[in-house]
């Protein structure tokens, strides 16, 4: 594996990748690796002649300071992982290589950064978007990859790359969990154990609402008003948003007849996680409960 952390040799050495023929596969990362990061790194190995990692704490997506400060770091770690997992190529860009002076432009896409997330995180996918159309741009990845644990994400780079006309193809990885179902994250880590064993109430109240769709329901709000309750009467959990929406756009949707997308954010103490499903509504006609 060749470890860059300035963007004009790694471009080269791309370069030479793809002059011997060889497809080229992106895995965009902030580090302090789990499961959830291995399993993208491994499909873009299945898929591609050749691997990127990159290995960015993007400072331009925090909204908040304290979360920037105390976002895990493990670059000594993460960097023999990768290779174990056979990256090919690691980038561990400064800020200053990403950002250097008169840094001026930003990438917005401007519907869906105001929903959920960016309702909540104001800024935070500007940073994003702006962060992965340059990781796109530097990489000219045939391929990237991104975790569906973080949906919206996955969404507004979808949104992006078809609005600008970037040609790698953006595809979208199932969430790994704990055994307990908690979606694995970096921030987990940050958990009291107390909290840790609170937060699996995310996943659970995401199956309940897929429970209570199974039962012939299709009322969007009813199941968003059950999905909001179930984590609610966890006392640790602080709900930020418990939402039914359509899962391209991330608008609300009012019946989940053709399908939705179950969202929710919780503070458990200062960590704030997320996780969302796919519901599927169930065969036959609908029912009132
Ligand atoms: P991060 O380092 O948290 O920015 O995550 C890097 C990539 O890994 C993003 O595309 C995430 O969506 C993805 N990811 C994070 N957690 C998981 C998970 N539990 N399962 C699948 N993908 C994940």
């Amino acid at each position: 594996m060749q470890t860059f952390s300035e963007i004009a040799p790694l471009r080269a050495a791309l370069a030479e990748a793809r002059q011997a023929g060889k497809s080229i596969g992106l895995a965009p990362t902030m580090g302090a690796f789990h499961e959830g990061h291995l399993t993208l790194i491994r499909r873009a190995r299945a898929e591609n002649d050749a691997v990127l990692v990159t290995l960015f704490v993007n400072p331009t997506q925090f909204n908040d300071i304290e979360d920037f400060v105390s976002y895990p770091r493990h670059p000594e770690r993460d960097a023999p992982t990768a290779e174990a997992e056979g990256a090919d190529f690691l980038f561990t860009p400064s800020p200053d290589e990403m950002y250097p002076k008169g840094f001026d432009t930003v990438v917005v896409a401007r519907g869906l950064s105001e929903r959920l997330e960016g309702a909540s995180r104001p800024g935070h996918f500007q940073g994003v978007a702006t962060v992965v159309a340059k990781l796109l741009n530097i990489a000219g990845a045939d391929r990237a990859y991104f975790g569906e644990k973080d949906w919206q994400q996955l969404q507004v780079i979808r949104r992006l790359t078809a609005d600008l006309n970037i040609p790698t193809e953006i595809v979208g990885v199932p969430t790994v969990r704990e055994a307990d179902g908690l979606a694995m994250s970096s921030r987990n880590v940050l958990l009291t154990a107390e909290q840790r064993r609170a937060a699996t109430v995310l996943a659970s109240a995401l199956d309940n609402a897929q429970a209570i769709a199974d039962t012939g329901v299709q009322d969007a709000y009813q199941i968003a008003a059950w999905l909001r309750q179930t984590i609610e009467v966890q006392p640790l959990a602080r709900v930020d948003y418990a939402v039914v929406v359509d899962p391209e756009t991330l608008q609300e949707v009012d019946s989940i007849e053709n399908g939705a997308l179950a969202a929710v954010a919780a503070r458990f103490g200062k960590v704030r996680l997320i996780d969302n499903r796919l519901l599927r509504p169930a065969p036959g006609p609908a029912v009132r409960r």
